[in-house]
């Protein structure tokens, strides 16, 4: 299969590695020259740009950083530059609003296009484990499965157009209200003298238990090896958790949902990434929480 790919960035580079190391014949374009000879090196070929890469393609995929940027991409390089055979996959993580809009003039310009955010990391892109979330007609699924499953271990179809979106945000917007409710109970657990190891053995087996504490503990030395335990480098990057919570508010602004747990983790991860935290992986917020604590009741 011809496939372009374009955004070869921290998670498109080893997604379209990927797609090469399968056999497909990738095409790719970044506007960074580096990313580009990176692809080069891994498998891909370069195109001068981004409608020179969709050419004759078969599928289309896009891995940019928010839906400017795939908006503007689709409109002025791949509707009536790409075959109406291609399918378009955008796997970028972005508004639903912004999904839907594209995945609409596509359909009226003609071609088959789903939204396919990913969940997983660097690593994940890197080593083909993906989970991709799908938005889009059950014949675009379908069209779809085969290509995301040589970069992924899962691929699951969310529902129709901007579902895949919506998944992916609501999902990582109770992901952060977990870690931040975990940040926060361990902190108070040890304030009250309780051993972080014991608290953990004991609401990790109890009603507080979720992913954030089992698989994710914030806290070093306790529960399976996690970024605490590299002084939260590496991990998911809070930058990137703060993304997707301001995508989450964005999106229930749009349908009238209160998400009041969703706007103080936005608040927290705020403040988080303004202190200049926004490297370091999400479940460092503790350091924060530990920091600013002052007395049972009185965080601010
Ligand atoms: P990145 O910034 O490393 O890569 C984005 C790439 O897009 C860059 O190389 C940039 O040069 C390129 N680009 C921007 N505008 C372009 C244009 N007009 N034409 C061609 N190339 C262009 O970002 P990333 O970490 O790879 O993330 C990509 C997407 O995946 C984001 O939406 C992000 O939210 C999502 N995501 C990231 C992670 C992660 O852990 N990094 C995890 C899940 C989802």
């Amino acid at each position: 299969m011809r496939i372009a790919f374009i955004g070869l960035g921290n998670m498109g580079g080893g997604m379209a590695a990927n797609l090469a190391k399968a056999g497909h014949e990738v095409r790719a374009f970044d506007l960074s020259e580096a990313a580009l000879a990176k692809a080069e090196e891994r498998g891909a070929t370069r195109a001068a740009d981004a409608a020179a890469a969709v050419e004759g393609a078969d599928a289309v995929v896009t891995m940019l950083p928010a839906g400017k940027h795939v908006a503007e991409v689709y409109r002025s390089s791949v509707f009536g530059k790409a075959p109406t055979s291609a399918l378009l996959l955008d796997c970028s993580t972005i508004d639903v609003a912004t999904a839907k809009a594209v995945e609409a003039e596509a359909r009226a310009a003609g071609y088959e296009m789903v939204d396919a955010p990913v969940s997983g990391g660097i690593a994940a892109a890197e080593g083909g484990t993906l989970t991709f979330m799908v938005g889009g007609t059950d014949a675009g699924f379908e069209r779809a499965r085969p290509i995301l499953e040589q970069m992924g271990k899962a691929v699951i179809h969310a529902g129709d157009s901007g579902a895949g979106q919506a998944a992916k945000i609501v999902n990582n917007m109770l992901l952060a209200v977990t870690m931040a409710g975990t940040c926060e109970a361990f902190v108070l657990a040890s304030k009250l003298g309780l051993d972080p190891q014991v608290f953990f053995d004991i609401s990790s087996k109890a009603s507080g238990q979720s992913w954030s504490m089992t698989s994710y503990c914030p806290v070093p030395g306790v529960g399976p090896e996690t970024p605490a335990d590299r002084g939260y480098e590496g991990g998911f990057a809070a930058q990137l958790m703060l993304k997707d919570l301001r995508l989450a508010a964005e999106a229930a602004g749009s349908v009238n949902a209160y998400t009041p747990m969703g706007g103080e983790a936005q608040e927290l991860y705020e403040r988080f990434v303004q202190r200049g935290g926004g490297a370091k992986d999400f479940s460092a917020l503790i350091k924060m929480i530990d920091d600013s604590w002052t007395a049972p009741g009185d965080r601010n």
